[in-house]
């Protein structure tokens, strides 16, 4: 049984971040999808693990060989998640999180019409403000483009199958570990066990 893809999007700040590595700690077969960038590496990130940091061209060559299941531009850099790594997660019968922005999401919903969408809410836009600002991994400019750009992504919600509001970090993670293990027992995802079972209820064995 191949493993479930998992769209998580907010706006910038929404603390997508956080909420996906608590999950992490605490859910099995579970991977995470590393995207390609072209923004610059912030103190505290390491290539590899965050992202793959690369050049605008040689993000260009990776779009020409087809490596990207969706791409977009993002804040004003680009972003692309491999084929490659979820195939290969997906495979192994793992779950895949994809930590996307609402165009992303958008471009493997049409793609991918069985993955699951789960939109992280902040509790408000002063919160996001306040978290963004406290961050302080962006510059004055591009702090202000994101915070505009969340107008229109918080709207793009209606999109997702469940939504998350990030009040409180605990609850928050408790809500997306359950998302996450709950649609793993949806009965079309279970039916190869399902039936193994099944198969072992025959009336010619009752005596
Ligand atoms: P940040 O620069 O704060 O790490 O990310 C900015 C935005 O880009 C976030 O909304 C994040 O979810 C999104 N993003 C990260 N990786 C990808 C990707 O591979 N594809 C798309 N479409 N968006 C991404």
């Amino acid at each position: 049984m191949k493993g479930n893809l998992i769209i998580i999007s907010s706006p910038s700040g929404g603390g997508k971040g956080t909420l996906i590595k608590e999950v992490l700690k605490i859910a099995s077969n579970i991977g995470y999808s590393v995207s390609f960038t072209t923004r610059q590496m912030r103190a505290g990130e390491d290539n590899g693990r965050d992202y793959f940091f690369v050049s605008r061209a040689e993000f260009s060559a990776l779009i020409e060989k087809n490596e990207f299941i969706e791409y977009a531009e993002v804040h004003g850099n680009l972003y692309g998640t491999s084929i490659n790594q979820v195939q290969k997660e997906l495979a192994k019968g793992n779950d895949i999180i994809l930590e996307i922005d609402v165009q992303g999401a958008e471009s493997i919903r049409r793609k991918m019409p069985e993955s699951v969408g789960i939109f992280i809410m902040p509790p408000s836009f002063e919160v996001l403000r306040q978290r963004l600002t406290r961050r302080a991994t962006e510059t004055h400019e591009n702090l202000a483009l994101r915070l505009r750009n969340s107008v229109s992504e918080v709207r793009e919600f209606e999109r997702f199958d469940y939504v998350v509001i990030n009040d409180e970090v605990a609850r928050a993670t408790d809500d997306l570990k359950s998302i996450i293990l709950a649609e793993r027992l949806k009965r079309v995802r279970q039916t190869d066990a399902i039936s193994y079972i099944l198969n072992s209820f025959d009336n010619s064995k009752i005596t």
